[in-house]
């Protein structure tokens, strides 16, 4: 009894202290609140009783009381976020919870089902995290590298087999060989068609490649803070367009190159921190272009562009109709003189 008074009269004060607190009217008496912490603590690990009887109130409180349950929540996380040991406790009873309690289980598949659906950041960090875990467990096991790729390759064939039809009439004719298109098909050719129509025009700021509208994506500088170093010496910013005196008061540059863009891959290499081996920074500076072989055309450009010229064999493929290169690959020496003589002579 006594010592049910004597929790009421501190759970009193404790109120009463944080109602003080929260109005900000008195200080608080802190040799006092240490000592209580101490014996709450102390008793807290002594009394079965007592201790229930808190575990009980805890529960109670945070059903009840919605600044109390916010306040619970931050301390949880910013425990989490700091105290190592605390972090992996939790992780075990999570693991453990999730293998044993069914409710929870179908509870957490619902929230993460949800959060993956709705979350467009948390679904892209998953998907990156999943391949990561299968690039590394591929290297360590073949068994499994084999297995995925079967996988991969039945995954391909079960998306596009609804859309995609092969005439089986005669197989033998190229011109049958195609796919039917139907109106899934023509749409996706026309979608491809809308983003390549003005050529390879936007310039990403870390590897300086031309590209299309839908391979590269706005450079948010801020993004990149995992690797600094790295990040200072790939962001280059140097195609990205500043009007100057040079431009007339209708600027002629299109509005692309007036805003700085990145490439997927440089992207994702730069967010880990990591240097993408196409960045130019990766030692694979170009030198500027003389001024007097700036304006060549093609065939001047061809002429003078080494002393060696590629010879291969190329074939069309029965399927699609791609190129591909067959057979041996072999240089031969490319004469300019000899042949700016020749045309020189007829
Ligand atoms: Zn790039
Ligand atoms: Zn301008």
């Amino acid at each position: 009894m006594l010592l049910s008074k004597k929790f009421k009269d501190y759970m009193v004060q404790e109120k009463k202290i944080e109602g003080l607190k929260w109005s900000g009217k008195v200080p608080n008496d802190l040799p006092f609140q240490k000592k209580m912490k101490d014996y709450m603590v102390r008793r807290y690990q002594t009394d079965a009783p007592f201790q229930n009887k808190m575990k009980d109130y805890m529960v109670r409180r945070y059903q009840t009381d919605a600044p109390f349950q916010n306040k619970m929540k931050d301390y949880m996380v910013r425990r989490y976020q700091t105290d190592a040991p605390f972090q992996n406790k939790m992780k075990d009873y999570m693991v453990r919870r999730y293998q044993t309690d069914a409710p929870f289980q179908n509870k957490m598949k619902d929230y993460m089902a949800r959060r993956y659906t709705s979350d467009a950041e948390f679904r892209s960090h998953h998907i990156l995290l999943c391949t990561l875990q299968k690039k590394q467990k591929c290297l360590s096991d073949a068994g499994f590298h084999v297995l995925h790729k079967l996988r991969c390759a039945l995954r391909i064939k079960r998306k596009y087999k609804p859309y995609i039809h092969f005439s089986q009439d005669t197989p033998n004719s190229d011109a049958t060989n195609q796919p039917v298109s139907n109106s899934l098909v023509q749409k996706a050719i026309s979608a491809f068609r809308c983003q390549v129509l003005h050529g390879p025009t936007y310039i990403c700021t870390v590897c300086h490649r031309t590209l299309f509208p839908n391979q590269v994506k706005m450079c948010k500088r801020s993004r990149y803070v995992k690797n600094v170093r790295i990040t200072a010496s790939c962001l280059t910013g140097k195609y990205v367009h500043a009007c100057d005196s040079a431009c007339t008061v209708s600027c002629a540059v299109p509005a692309e190159r007036r805003q700085e863009w990145i490439c997927h891959t440089c992207d994702s290499h730069l967010k880990r921190g990591y240097m993408p081996s196409i960045a130019v920074a990766n030692k694979l500076e170009l030198p500027p272009i003389p001024a007097e072989l700036l304006d060549l055309n093609v065939l001047e450009r061809q002429l003078i562009a080494g002393k060696f010229f590629p010879f291969a064999k190329i074939v069309a493929l029965p399927k699609g109709q791609q190129r591909s290169v067959h057979g041996a690959f072999c240089v031969g020496p490319s004469e300019v003189e000899k042949t700016v003589q020749l045309s020189a002579k007829a």
